[in-house]
């Protein structure tokens, strides 16, 4: 709870919740905190802000927060307090332990994308370098790794092209599997106002979302896909601009490799991809499709805005590599108002990734059997380094059920509720031998803990978080971290345990040893920072103040690289049995698994989750709103209440996944990106019938 007084003095800082990166000044009084205040010189968000950010703070400071490190032998076991190091000691000699008895690999650990850079370059260096490893990964693989993968392999760079402001010269804005009035609102309302000012709008969701039709914001065109069709209907556009003659062909012998063009070209003017012979596939009428990729094409500024709904699918990486096709095709890359935009979801999650917490990528996507980086990276660090790729998080759950891969350490995730097919996910911990959370709240995956480390808030400490655009935003300290340390110092703590010493005085000190190892890194530094406000990477001695718009001239690889984009469907189908297709989101209230701002008064808005379903789906099966229905898949079951709403097309439920009672990640099925592994959350088929609870 948050006393309310007058403040007296103030810290800038930025949010936490998503990839917005909004600035604020949290206003103190002494060392209260009185009320977090939309920054006006915040570049992401220039004084706006939204309800989380606002108000959702007080979690930081709720009666649920551990605060004393603990440990049992058992998960069965009470927890039992005990000092901090005794808590590290016991981590660090049972990794010791698990490593002498089931060799080097069988430990390893996930990054936060809630945490800063600083503390999540640390987790994967004491993985790297401490335990020998690159088994660490992140909570990127869920949902943006296919943009990692996608967007590197046809540019050459995985991240987003543009800055949010570049919105505003934008002439066509295509909205693709996202949802900003809910999960990116202060962009949201960025990109309406460049609606209202005459921007024409295509939305492709399966959703009639709140962009389609809302009191000010009318979509010129609403692609309502059906799950699973969006490699049909992103190359069904493609078919258009290549066959009606729409290629900007001065831009694509310049910019791109023609011979690869061409290849592509040939495949996507097949007839199988023309919207007409896509129509069963994608439920998009082929005339109306049509007409919106001749506005994509020949609109002016075309820019493209996409969320989970193009990554959570068994070919998210291919979509994504589809979209950059399209946007090369039509020369819709490296200028204002153009560009491929990624809304990525968590404050940090493009930061994580950015820090070398994927398997196999060292800082800055350089891969791990790269001897010139690994030797850099092994004289900074002072430890061999291996050259084969490690674990993707559910490679170390099956590994874990087949006995080897049985410690970890997972800073800021609950993998319990935010992964797919849950049982799964706690089946591969319960295997475990030592798993050792570091969090501020007793989550899901802490119930299968041995270990718990209090970690803190990021009001209680210092460092650096990458938005959605690139742009590094400092993290300063309101109050001082609540258990005792910061979650950096936390990780130091453990590496020395383990017998590997890592020196920083401040998290400043950690960025720069990030900017001596990262080229796209070398100009950051906190003073740079504290006097620019902030700085979209790359920052270098080629861009001193960084890069607000990427592949300007040339691409970041050179040439411009056209992959085929074959559509697959997946595997997961509906049947008699399973008849509708399942979808989840986020609203504006909550975010993700909910745990903080279901410790704010925004449960009261939004206290449960719901399954939305279609009258026609709803009349059939009897049901009124409010009522308690069991939906059921192949993997699981759960209960929700239903809300009967226009906003769903037949045969397609959708729900959220914000608390733990319901758990939709119960019943999600075990169907990944072929690329990347990133779960096919956005279909599962599954039966929904009136019940009267469990
Ligand atoms: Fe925080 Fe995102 Fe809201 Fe901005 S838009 S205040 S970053 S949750």
């Amino acid at each position: 709870v948050i006393e309310i007084g007058t403040p007296e003095h103030s810290v800038v800082t930025t949010c936490a919740y998503c990839g917005v990166g909004c600035s604020f000044k949290a206003e103190m009084s002494g060392d209260k905190l009185v009320r977090m205040v939309p920054y006006k010189d915040g570049k992401a968000n220039e004084g706006h802000s939204c309800v989380k950010g606002r108000f959702a703070y007080g979690y930081a400071t709720h009666k649920d927060r551990k605060l004393k490190p603990m440990i049992r032998a058992k998960i069965t076991d009470p927890w039992q307090e005990v000092t901090w190091e005794e808590a590290i000691n016991h981590a660090a000699s049972e990794f010791k332990r698990i490593q002498a008895q089931y060799g080097r690999d069988a430990v390893g650990g996930i990054t936060s994308s809630r945490c800063t850079n600083e503390e999540t370059y640390l987790v994967q260096k004491l993985i790297r370098a401490a335990f020998g490893t690159n088994n660490v990964d992140t909570c990127a693989r869920v949902c943006h790794s296919p943009t990692g993968y996608g967007l590197s392999v046809t540019l050459g760079t995985s991240a987003g092209t543009q800055t949010f402001a570049s919105v505003s010269e934008s002439d066509v804005i295509l909205v693709i599997g996202a949802n900003p009035t809910d999960a990116h609102p202060v962009f949201g309302s960025r990109m309406k106002a460049r609606i209202r000012e005459g921007a024409k709008l295509i939305v492709a969701d399966p959703r009639s979302i709140d962009l389609v039709k809302s009191p000010h914001v009318l979509a010129d065109y609403h692609l309502q896909l059906k799950p699973g069709a969006n490699v049909a209907f992103i190359n069904a556009m493609a078919h258009v601009v290549v066959t009606e003659g729409l290629v900007n062909e001065q831009y694509v012998r310049e910019r791109c490799d023609l011979a690869e063009f061409e290849s592509w070209a040939r495949f996507i003017a097949e007839e199988r991809n023309s919207p007409e012979a896509s129509e069963s596939i994608t439920g998009i009428p082929a005339q109306k499709l049509r007409a919106a990729a001749r506005l994509y094409a020949t609109g002016g500024n075309a820019a493209i805005y996409y969320g989970l709904g193009v990554t959570e699918h068994s070919q998210g990486s291919t979509m994504v590599m589809g979209m950059a096709n399209l946007a090369m095709a039509t020369g819709n890359i490296g200028r204002e108002g153009v560009g491929i935009n990624p809304l990525r979801g968590q404050n940090n999650v493009q930061g994580s990734c950015d820090m070398g917490s994927f398997p196999h990528e060292l800082p800055g996507y350089r891969h791990v059997s790269d001897d010139a980086t690994r030797e850099m990276f092994e004289s900074m660090w002072g430890r061999p380094l291996s050259s084969e790729p490690g674990l993707r998080i559910p490679n170390m759950l099956d590994e874990a059920l087949a006995k080897r891969f049985m410690g970890i350490y997972i800073q800021g995730e609950d993998i319990v509720q935010s992964d797919p097919d849950a049982q799964h996910v706690a089946a591969g911990l319960e295997a475990m031998e030592c798993v050792v959370i570091q969090d501020i709240f007793i989550n899901e995956t802490a119930k299968y803990a041995h270990v718990f480390l209090p970690g803190t808030s990021f009001l209680e400490k210092d460092g650096t978080f990458t938005n959605a655009e690139r742009r590094i935003n400092r993290v300063r300290k309101v109050m001082a971290p609540l258990p005792g340390y910061a979650d950096w110092e936390v990780t130091i703590m453990l590496a020395k345990a383990l017998g590997y010493e890592m020196n920083y005085a401040h998290p400043g000190e950690i960025m720069d040893e990030v900017a001596r190892l990262t080229p796209t890194f070398a100009g950051v530094s906190y003073d740079l920072l504290d006097k620019v406000g902030s700085v979209q990477w790359p920052c270098n001695e080629a861009a001193p103040l960084g890069t607000p718009l990427m592949h300007v001239d040339r691409f970041v690889r050179g040439k411009g690289r056209f992959m085929m984009t074959e559509f697959v469907p997946t595997d997961e189908r509906t049947t008699a049995k399973f008849p509708l297709v399942l979808t989840t989101g986020r609203i504006l209230a909550h975010y993700n698994v909910g745990a903080q701002t279901r410790r704010t008064d925004n449960t009261a808005w939004h206290p449960e989750d719901i399954l939305e379903i279609h009258p026609f789906d709803a009349e059939n099966r009897g049901l009124r709103d409010g009522d308690l229905v069991a939906i059921q898949s192949r993997v699981g079951e759960v209960s929700l209440r239903a809300k009967i709403s226009e906003r769903m097309q037949p045969g397609v439920v959708y729900t959220t996944f914000h608390h733990p009672v319901t758990g939709a990640n119960v019943i999600t099925t075990e169907f990944s990106d072929w690329a990347t592994n990133c779960p096919e959350y956005k279909v599962t088929a599954v039966q929904v019938r009136k019940t009267n609870g469990p």
